[in-house]
């Protein structure tokens, strides 16, 4: 099979080097660039499978090369960013990446997300996901809990597939609402609110003292991806 190639684009050169090593030998190709610019000219020059992106860069910074990335690229994208506001993450989704993740971060994770991107956008993702007593079967849409099958509407089947194929990535509602409502539903944000209410009664122990589906107040939910 033929190798998968990454782009690191990151002007630290430690972390360049770290992230490029652990990929190679984790069985990738991978090539790291210093410089936002140079970045875009290897990708227009030579589409890799996947780009991780450091937010911040000398010059061109990750956000304006992923906003300039977009115009001609569908590369799935990982946005390395600094610990810190949230607005930046959304920032960064909005612009157009697939993921992100927060310094300082465990290069398995950095991997683990990094397969669940390429598996996304390459193989039509998962058809099962387990995440601790949940488990989903994307073909058949079915859904258990605890063992026991559990009925969903279609909305909250897509919403919780949705939250689970990234685990611990917070959704926005109105990504939410893209991904799990009709095109024509005229949605509010308010919608979004109430099938989460309706899917923690599903599944969790407790509805009202959540620990599957996170609220994440000011921005949206997230599912809870290691659980105890
Ligand atoms: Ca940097």
């Amino acid at each position: 099979m033929k190798k998968r190639r990454i782009l690191i684009i990151e002007d630290e050169e430690r972390i360049a080097f770290w992230v490029r090593s652990f990929f190679v030998k984790a069985g990738y190709e991978a090539e790291a660039i210093g410089d936002g610019q140079a970045g875009l000219n290897a990708i227009m020059d030579s589409p890799p499978d996947l780009v991780i992106l450091d937010r911040m860069l000398p010059g061109l910074d990750g956000i304006a090369v992923l906003q300039k990335l977009r115009k001609f690229s569908t590369v799935p994208v990982i946005l390395l960013t600094a610990l810190g506001a949230e607005e930046q993450r959304v920032e960064g989704l909005r612009a157009g990446a697939d993921d992100y993740l927060v310094k300082p971060f465990s290069p398995e994770e950095l991997l683990a997300r990094s397969e669940a991107v390429l598996r996304r956008v390459y193989d039509g993702g998962h058809k099962e996901i387990t995440i601790g007593a949940i488990h989903l079967n994307l073909e058949t849409r079915s859904c258990a809990v605890r063992k026991q099958p559990v009925e969903l509407s279609r909305t909250q089947f897509d919403l919780l597939a949705t939250m689970m194929q990234q685990p611990d990535r917070v959704f926005r509602r109105n990504e939410l609402l893209e991904a799990a409502f009709d095109r024509d539903f005229d949605g509010y944000d308010r919608a979004v609110d109430v099938q989460m209410r309706r899917l923690r009664e599903r599944l969790e122990v407790n509805p009202a003292d959540p620990l599957l589906i996170v609220t994440v107040h000011g921005v949206g939910y997230r599912f809870q991806g290691e659980q105890a």
